[in-house]
């Protein structure tokens, strides 16, 4: 049974600007710290592992320099964004470029439940590290599951 999270309303399902069989799920990209690495993980083990076919991902970068197939892409699928930092890049941008944000994943918010713990480095994670990319990797599929399968 998987939970109806919030921020993935009826309204959002129907208001959804494009075919909802597939979900890109976009990180930031933060490279200064473990948290952009564990945002870009957590992605990869979306897109790769748990919801291979219905979950894909595209460049922030491209995104942010206005590349014009990565926009319309944006534009034209729901969107789970996954940001390192309270200044939301990889959100900001989707709602800018006129995306629907079915998801925005806060990974600062997930590292905060663990208190202690040593998370790795900018280019190398821990085990306690990658566990958070799983936590991370599994809200982000339910909401997948939701948005894919309604
Ligand atoms: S959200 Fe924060 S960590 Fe991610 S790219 Fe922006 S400033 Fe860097």
């Amino acid at each position: 049974m998987i939970d109806v999270r919030p921020d993935v309303t009826e309204e959002f399902l129907m208001a959804s600007n494009g075919p909802t069989d597939q979900v890109l799920v976009i990180p930031c990209s933060g490279i200064g710290k473990v948290h952009g690495l564990i945002s870009r993980e957590a992605v990869y083990r979306v897109t790769d592992a748990l919801m291979p076919g219905h979950a894909d991902t595209v460049c922030l970068a491209l995104l942010v320099t206005g590349d014009a197939e990565t926009r319309e892409k944006v534009r034209h699928h729901p969107c789970i964004t996954v940001d390192g930092c309270p200044k939301l890049c990889a959100r900001k941008n989707v709602e800018m470029t006129g995306g629907e944000v079915a998801l925005g994943v806060r990974v600062y918010d997930t590292l905060k439940r663990h208190r202690g713990a040593q998370f790795g480095s900018p280019t190398s994670l821990s085990d306690q590290g990658w566990q958070a990319v799983e936590e991370i990797a599994e809200e982000i599929t339910q909401t997948v599951h939701q948005v894919v399968l309604k």
